[in-house]
């Protein structure tokens, strides 16, 4: 098969699909073309003719970039991020950019200015956010791996609620160049894919230092699929009481149970834990994520780029205006949060508060993994829930988060591995290494497949 034929073929599928799932803003049907020059030119990267598909928040150049905001409904990026570049020097085909929850703010990809994506299982429920569209897009079998962005679970929780691999790897380990900020302490772009080798595939392409992001990393990448290896012997595993107790449905947990006795099968220890602080972590990371969000959205007022009110009698009018109506009801929600936690009245009581919980966790989780090579339990407290169940309570759908949360307070990797089914829905293992230790997951992961 040809790159062409084969990208022809994912944009009928894609398209046929489309209506049921809503899994992308843009379908990139120019793809075509990419796809004959990557047959013309012979196989040059190791993803040559690969069809990739990209979350609306990374900048493709020529290529309309949303963040499913209507902020941003006309913003024609005229530069890569990163990721994008390398996927393309790599022969990657970009079949098309992904729905996700407003600037990536959410857990169910409904906050989306384009509307709600499906989960690829039941069109009825959600397929889980911010990344949803990604996850709904590679498990209904259209992209062979899309990316995402987590920032507080955003890939691992719709990988989870679709039955899909996801990985968000090490803070540093991808540049975010390019990838439009939500809040830059915790964003972190990954992989989702149905085979673990896939995203291992990928993300050894997307890694890497990177002159244009400071925070990026100076380690050498590894070739983590050439270093897949399913022997668990020796893994020690830990296991927080935490994840059991927070109201965790218990079918949930008895797919997770299954697979550590996998694991213990496969000769892996399985140890309790205790992580007294992840009952605060919900509100650490929204104060924190909300704060940096308000910072990071300052520069969406209607002069430089995107949409721009019209019939504005003043300069104050046209920010205000352009940003009332180009600003959905979610992102208002955090920029007035995080403005209200950094004011100066406001400042020492809940950022500075926040950020000490941070350094207190993070000492907890590295106590951990000073002892373990993994910390396992389930993503998310449920299966995927359905649409519209918990739109109009913001605070039921920040709770969704309290289990993915964790790595990225600590900028640790953690993915969500397809572990059974529970009442028809797919259930997620969440697993987390030490800072830079990608491959123990992918291990693991890949011993469970
Ligand atoms: N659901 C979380 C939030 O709404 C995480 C989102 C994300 O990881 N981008 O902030």
């Amino acid at each position: 098969i040809t790159a062409e034929e084969l990208t022809k073929d994912t944009l009928q599928k894609i398209h046929d699909k489309e209506t049921n799932l809503n899994a992308y803003v843009t379908v990139n049907d120019d793809a075509v073309k990419d796809a004959a020059k990557v047959d013309a030119d012979g196989i040059k990267g190791n993803l040559s003719g690969i069809p990739i598909a990209i979350k609306d928040n990374i900048l493709t150049e020529g290529l309309l970039t949303t963040a499913s905001s209507k902020i941003l409904s006309n913003f024609m990026p005229v530069y890569n991020a990163t990721v994008t570049e390398k996927l393309n020097a790599a022969g990657a085909i970009n079949v098309g950019k992904t729905n996700l929850d407003e600037f990536a703010m959410g857990s169910s990809t409904e906050t989306s200015y384009y509307g709600t994506s499906h989960n690829a299982w039941d069109y009825t429920k959600v397929p889980g956010g911010s990344s949803g569209g990604s996850a709904a897009a590679v498990a209904s079998g259209d992209a062979i791996a899309a990316l995402g962005t987590d920032t507080g679970g955003s890939i691992r929780q719709p990988a989870s609620f679709n039955g899909i691999f996801g990985i968000k790897p090490t803070y540093g380990r991808v540049s975010r160049w390019g990838v439009i900020a939500f809040a830059s302490s915790l964003d972190q772009v990954g992989v989702m894919s149905k085979r673990v080798e896939d995203s291992a595939e990928v993300l050894s392409t997307i890694s890497g230092h990177d002159v244009h992001d400071s925070t990026s990393s100076e380690k050498e990448v590894p070739d983590y699929r050439a270093n897949l290896n399913k022997d668990m012997h020796g893994v020690k595993i830990a296991v927080p009481k935490e994840f059991w107790d927070e109201g965790t449905d218990p079918k949930v947990l008895e797919q997770i149970d299954a697979a550590l006795d996998v694991y213990k099968k496969l000769g892996a220890t399985v140890e309790q834990v205790s992580l007294p602080t992840l009952k605060h972590a919900v509100e650490v990371y929204y104060v924190i994520a909300s704060s940096e969000a308000s910072s990071n959205l300052q520069r969406y007022d209607g002069v430089r780029y995107g949409f721009r009110a019209k019939d504005v009698k003043n300069i104050k009018e046209l920010f205000v205006n352009s940003r009332s109506e180009g600003f959905g009801d979610e992102v208002k929600r955090r920029i007035m949060l995080g403005t209200f936690a950094l004011s100066a009245g406001a400042y020492d009581a809940y950022f500075k508060k926040a950020a000490e919980v941070r350094t207190i966790f993070i000492n907890e989780l590295s106590d951990v993994l000073s002892k373990y090579n993994l910390i396992a339990g389930p993503v998310t407290t449920t299966t995927a829930f359905g649409i519209n169940e918990k739109i109009d309570d913001p605070v039921a759908m920040y709770m969704n988060d309290i289990l993915t949360i964790p790595a990225n307070l600590a900028g640790l990797p953690a993915a969500s591995v397809p572990a059974g089914l529970a009442d028809g829905m797919p259930v997620g293992l969440q697993l987390m290494a030490n800072k830079f230790d990608e491959q123990s997951i992918f291990n693991a992961a890949y011993a469970l497949q």
